[in-house]
């Protein structure tokens, strides 16, 4: 996860932001907020430091609430600006509800949910599967195939073998590779639309979808905040992925910088987003060093081996679930390949950081000019 430092902007964005709340506090309200919600704020306690959000513009009748909730390993938040101040928190509150419901559905970590159920069963039958997540892997088979199997929601094992599910780094032997690698392949999973089956066609295999699941649990809460008629915020999961959705009120679009991941000051790009998702895959959330050299938790599925010379990849794409599986797809596929692919995607933008062999980096930009 990033560990993040907060730019004075949205420090004062922050403050203005409680101002606002207390101000509400004061005229009377019939919706009584659970205390998870209601708790005021401080703004030295709350992380989102690769990316600064610009601080929208203060207009006196307009409300800002913040809701946050742990889930899928890490804390989500929405950022909310608009009128109706009971709305939006009731609007907030069911896209947590739906993020919450979401983790216990696709963590392949949970003994009930439905992605373990799956893990469990696949390799002897058919597994019918609730169509929403039906769609997604279907999504993720598509991702696959469209990068050439860099991201991959079979690489599990290979990332078990390399000691990180535990948390512990280690070099696996040559033979545990291969091993390991005739049980991955997005390929090997079959699927039926019909009656949205899956079936995988190795023994040994299974779905873990690590590099996908806050993006598209993103995605499902934006969609909960618009039918409850919310419409602009700003949702973040873990800070690796954010989705803004419409703009602050002032402004066309939401305002994030992008800063460098190492010392999280450094402004690397501004981008402007509304409707879309911004994702960054990095080496710098998990990995173990080893003999002067890092390894860290993205494997390329073809080879099983952790991505080498790669410090960040960002990708802003239409949709989280697309962004997140993207991010990854491109700091395993490296600068030419990920040039090449945004060059038929020009719904794409996307921002990569190398190590260039001394103390300074190699950025590149692809989709910008668009
Ligand atoms: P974050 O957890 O910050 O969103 P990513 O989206 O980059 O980070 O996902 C990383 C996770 O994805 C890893 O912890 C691992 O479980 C899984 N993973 C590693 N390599 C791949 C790959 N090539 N394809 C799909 N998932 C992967
Ligand atoms: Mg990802």
């Amino acid at each position: 996860m990033f560990n993040i430092i907060f730019g004075s902007a949205l420090l004062k964005w922050l403050e203005r932001l409680a101002d606002s709340d207390e101000q509400s506090n004061q005229t009377t309200l019939p919706y009584q907020a659970p205390p998870e919600i209601a708790q005021s704020y401080n703004p030295n306690q709350i992380d989102l430091s690769c990316y600064d959000i610009a601080p929208p513009k203060e207009i006196v009748e307009y409300f800002y609430p913040r809701l946050q909730r742990q889930a899928m390993g890490c804390q989500f938040e929405i950022f909310l600006a608009g009128i109706g101040r009971d709305q939006m928190i009731f609007a907030g509150e069911e896209a947590l509800e739906e993020i919450t419901r979401l983790d216990a559905q696709l963590s392949h970590y949970r003994d009930e949910s439905d992605i373990t159920r799956l893990n469990l069963h696949a390799c002897e039958q058919w597994v019918r599967l609730e169509p929403q997540l039906y769609h997604l892997i279907k999504d993720c088979l598509r991702i696959s195939s469209e990068t050439e199997g860099a991201f991959d929601i079979t690489a599990g094992p290979l990332v078990k073998i390399w000691g990180f599910y535990r948390g512990e780094g280690r070099i696996p032997t040559i033979d545990e590779i291969c091993n390991t690698l005739a049980k991955v392949g997005f390929y090997r999973i079959m699927t039926d639309d019909e009656d949205q089956l899956i079936y995988f066609a190795t023994e040994g295999m299974e779905i873990s979808l690590g590099a996908v699941g806050k993006g598209y649990a993103l995605d499902r809460a934006a969609t909960i905040l618009k039918m409850y008629g919310a419409e602009n915020a700003v949702i973040h999961g873990g800070q690796s992925s954010i989705y803004a959705m419409g703009a602050p009120p002032d402004k066309m679009a939401w305002e994030l910088i992008i800063k460098d991941p190492r010392d999280h000051e450094t402004p690397i790009e501004v981008v402007y987003l509304k409707d879309e998702a911004l994702s960054t895959s990095g080496n710098y959330e998990q990995y173990f060093e080893m003999n002067g050299k890092r390894y860290s938790h993205i494997i390329d599925p073809l080879t099983g081996q952790p991505t080498q010379g790669m410090i960040s990849v960002s990708v802003i794409a239409p949709t989280g679930a697309e962004s997140d599986a993207l991010s990854t797809a491109f700091f395993v596929l490296g600068r030419e390949r990920t040039e090449e692919i945004c060059h038929t995607r020009p719904d794409l933008r996307v921002i990569m950081l190398e190590e260039d062999g001394s103390d300074s980096i190699l950025v590149s930009r692809f989709g910008f000019n668009n």
